[in-house]
């Protein structure tokens, strides 16, 4: 039998790397990436087990994160990892393609590139936090980290406070520039602070780093701060003092990945903060949790990054690029 490439065969959408940027917004990434913990906490999305191999080639690691939202119909996978040569070749160390599945026949319904998406969903996570959890009155953004996705975070955060200024660190200075420029093209001062400084000075924090020991301290941590802690998503990292989990409201996307291998793994270990503490930031989104109780609470979201977020921003990418006509389908 042929391929039936007739009026009525199966369509696989595809929406390549190179459209993204083009097709998604910040906002568009915000509303899915809010919308997808909100079902997460009313129990109608899932994520599956996360898979993560070192795979013995290329010094990769190489996985897939998964899940099922019933409420939007989103299922699939984002299956990529880390290349660590890849820069050599010119191309981006962290890979990933999310693959899209119709929830009622099991088949395949688009290929959608997820290195731009996976930076969005990121930013988009920290910004839902910052928007239930800091204080309205927030002014000042501290930045740790001037990685890939610290531009992205800023951008992110700008748009859920009126912030008036950035402060920030990070571990190689020679990397504070993507902050500085960042911040200017965001029309907000930039000072580059130690730590104490920072936590002196800033009302919301963001840590986007690869550490695997903490950088801020507790000590550094005033009454009333807001932090997401977006870089620790494997055992053993850590960007944070466990103490100021001890003493700080936290709040996660999931608790299962926040004490395994997210911020919190270290101070549940050390007996510092209950599993039981730790809230699901969609609780917050659905009105079922108060979120901040005080100008004086420390809160903190520990964001681990689930497959339901990655699955959330391609199915609005898709829809995205099916609005505007741009579509690629392909008979499958
Ligand atoms: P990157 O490699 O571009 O930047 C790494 C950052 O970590 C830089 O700021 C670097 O100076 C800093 N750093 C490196 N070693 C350090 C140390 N010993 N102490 C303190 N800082 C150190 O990485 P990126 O793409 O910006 O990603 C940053 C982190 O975010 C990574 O750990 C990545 O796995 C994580 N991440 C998390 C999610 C999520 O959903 N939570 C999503 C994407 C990336």
């Amino acid at each position: 039998m042929g391929l039936d490439t007739g009026p009525d065969a199966h369509k696989v959408t595809i929406v390549p790397e190179a459209e993204i940027a083009g097709l998604m917004t910040p906002e568009a990434a915000f509303d899915a990436v809010e919308a997808v913990f909100g079902a997460m906490a009313r129990g109608g999305a899932y994520n599956f087990p996360v898979i993560r191999e070192a795979i013995g080639h290329a010094d990769a690691l190489y996985g897939f994160k998964s899940g099922f939202d019933r409420e939007s119909l989103a299922m699939g996978l984002k299956s990529g990892g880390y290349w660590p040569g890849n820069a050599e070749r010119g191309l981006t160390n962290h890979q990933s393609t999310v693959v899209l599945f119709d929830a009622d026949t099991g088949r395949v319904s688009a290929l959608v590139g997820g290195n731009l998406l996976t930076a969005l969903r990121t930013a988009a996570a920290s910004a839902v936090s910052i928007k239930h959890l800091a204080r309205e009155d927030a002014k000042v953004l501290g930045m740790i980290g001037a990685g890939h996705q610290s531009a992205f975070q800023m951008r992110a955060a700008a748009a859920q406070r009126s912030f008036e200024k950035v402060v920030g660190w990070n571990y190689h200075p020679e990397m504070l520039p993507r902050l500085a420029e960042t911040a200017e093209e965001l029309g907000l001062p930039f000072e580059a602070v130690s730590l104490e400084e920072m936590g002196a000075q800033a009302d919301v924090i963001i840590s986007i780093t690869s550490s695997f020991a903490p950088s801020l301290m507790d000590a550094d941590v005033r009454p009333g701060t807001h932090l997401a802690c977006m870089g620790t998503d494997t055992t053993g990292k850590q960007e944070v003092e466990a103490a100021i989990l001890g003493r700080a409201t936290v709040f996660t996307d999931e608790v299962a990945q926040s004490v395994s291998l997210g911020e919190a793994q270290h101070a549940v270990a050390a007996g510092l903060l209950a599993e039981g503490a730790i809230t699901e930031i969609g609780k917050v989104i659905n009105g079922d949790h108060p979120g901040r109780a005080s100008a004086e609470e420390i809160t903190l979201f520990d964001g681990t990054g689930v497959g339901l977020q990655d699955l959330a921003v391609a199915a609005a990418v898709v829809d995205l690029a099916r609005e505007k006509g741009v579509a690629q389908a392909v008979a499958f």
